[in-house]
């Protein structure tokens, strides 16, 4: 038995990022983790290789369809699946890897095991029990599964399953329009397979606001996506590795059957939080199946959790910053993580990033709010790229003309979203962007002149 400040269950964003500020802080830490590499969800079948085969099929997007518009003529190249999947795998394992150099160089045990908690104060790896002053629960998410849809991770899958298909789908039905749901549905057009997206609502990335939600669909149907939506999925069956997928219209209740290849289930994650032990100890849990915490605390002295496992939105950056502020205090200090500045970013080409109130929500709560609106069009680096057609819409206070939040669909918008998540976290007004420098030509430029839009307006425009 050994003995620790803090033992941490699960090694994903939220697990070790808390587990490397602990150790910083000067606390004796353990990290459990059951899997063979470390770096969670996020590392190793979420975030990161999905990124790399966004990665590789927008480099082919670009080789089929721009190259020789530039000048660049030859032969398209052709896809080897095989060594696009092993690349996918290279920068998995790079990054796994950096997390243990980490653990190594911060002093952070890993305990290799899946982990029980069989009293306060004690945690289970093995047949070892090891005494924490501090438990921290970030066992993360798995994927929610669909009613008459089973899972055979080969024919019918979840987005752990699609990022190793052993080959490329002629057509796919994703069910769901959610960020992974069109992430893996980019990835799939851009190899060639007919994607179809069945979405039970009646827009996709459901509380993206609704005008950058409404242009996204449009791009990605320019790109080959199909979508269906308002549409109930009644079930899935399989046969000799093809499926049939069954949807109602919620309109009209009409059914009808599609064919496909392969069936990606995308209807969202749930916490994972099995075989803990948290029903013997009288954790109190949320009724959507999170451990629930008042500040990372749960009702059990000691006892304390983070990133998917708890409630909010299901994101790598929200567990680390949940990690970090933690780890804070835990050391004593003050830890906080501000939930009205956290963005959300869609992979796909272009990307699409928020942050803050969407104009639906500020009309339902009734705030005077005036809209700053930029297109790529006028921006000339965007236009060199062939990404013009997104644009970067700043929503402010009608009064004070402090930012309540931005939305852009365009080329970087996953990087361009945080000068404004900066500014807000200033309490910065839509003018103090408008006057700081942008260097010329970027696309941040779109984001100044979206608030120069706020006053007195864009100068491209
Ligand atoms: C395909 C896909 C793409 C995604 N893309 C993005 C993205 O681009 N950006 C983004 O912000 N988010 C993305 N996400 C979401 C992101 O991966 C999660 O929000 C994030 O990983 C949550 O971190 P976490 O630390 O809470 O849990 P996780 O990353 O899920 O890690 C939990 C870890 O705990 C371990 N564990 C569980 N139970 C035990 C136990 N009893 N004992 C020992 N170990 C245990 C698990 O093995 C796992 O390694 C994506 C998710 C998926 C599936």
């Amino acid at each position: 038995m050994a003995s620790f400040d803090v033992i941490i269950i699960g090694a994903g964003p939220g697990g070790y990022v808390c587990a490397i500020r602990c150790a910083q802080l000067g606390l004796k830490v353990a990290v459990v983790e059951g899997r063979e590499t470390l770096g969670g969800t996020c590392l190793n079948v979420g975030c990161i290789p999905s990124k790399a085969l966004l990665h590789a099929t927008h480099s082919l997007h670009e080789a089929e369809h721009n190259f020789a518009k530039m000048g660049l003529k030859g032969k398209s190249p052709s896809v080897d699946w095989d060594q696009m999947k092993a690349y996918k795998q290279d920068v998995v394992d790079g990054n796994t890897k950096g997390i243990e150099f980490l653990f190594k160089k911060n002093k952070v045990t890993w305990l290799k095991g899946w982990g029980t908690i069989p009293a306060a104060g004690q945690v289970k790896v093995g047949d070892e029990v090891h005494e924490a002053k501090n438990i921290v629960i970030a066992t993360g998410s798995e994927a929610a599964s669909l009613p008459g849809v089973e899972v055979d991770e080969k024919t019918v899958v979840t987005s752990t399953g699609a990022l190793v298909l052993g080959k490329i789908p002629k057509s796919m039905v994703v069910i769901g329009a959610g960020v992974i749901g069109l992430e893996m549905g980019s990835v799939y057009a851009r190899l060639g397979s007919e994607v179809t997206v069945v979405e039970y609502l009646d827009a996709i990335t459901p509380g993206m606001d609704a005008e950058v939600a409404k242009s996204f669909q449009k791009i990605l149907t320019k790109q080959g996506l199909k979508f269906i939506l308002g549409a109930a999925v009644q079930g899935v069956s399989t046969k000799n590795g093809k499926a049939k997928v069954t949807y109602k219209l919620r309109k009209d209740d009409s059914e009808t059957v599609l064919d496909a290849d392969c069936v990606l289930v995308a209807t969202g994650r749930k916490p994972f939080v099995d075989g803990l032990g948290l029903e013997a100890l009288g954790v109190e849990m949320e009724k959507r199946g999170q451990v629930k915490t008042d500040h990372f605390a749960t009702n059990i002295k000691g006892l304390y959790a983070i990133g998917d496992a708890i409630v909010g939105p299901m994101l790598a950056h929200k567990a680390e910053d949940e990690g970090m502020a933690l780890a804070e205090v835990l050391a004593g200090k003050a830890g906080h993580v501000n939930y009205d500045v956290i963005p959300g970013v869609v992979y796909t080409t272009p990307e699409v990033a928020s942050v803050g109130k969407t104009e639906e929500q500020l009309k339902e709560a009734g705030r005077a709010y005036k809209v700053g609106k930029f297109s790529f069009m006028g921006n000339a680096r965007a236009k060199a790229i062939f990404q013009a057609e997104g644009f970067v819409k700043i929503l402010a206070d009608k009064e004070t003309d402090r930012i309540l939040g931005a939305h852009i669909i365009g080329p970087m918008a996953g990087d361009l979203i945080h000068e404004v998540c900066v500014a807000m976290e200033f309490g910065a007004s839509a003018q103090d962007l408008a006057l700081t420098c942008h260097a010329h030509p970027t696309y941040s430029e779109a984001v100044r002149e979206a608030a120069l839009a706020c006053g007195d307006g864009a100068i491209h425009a």
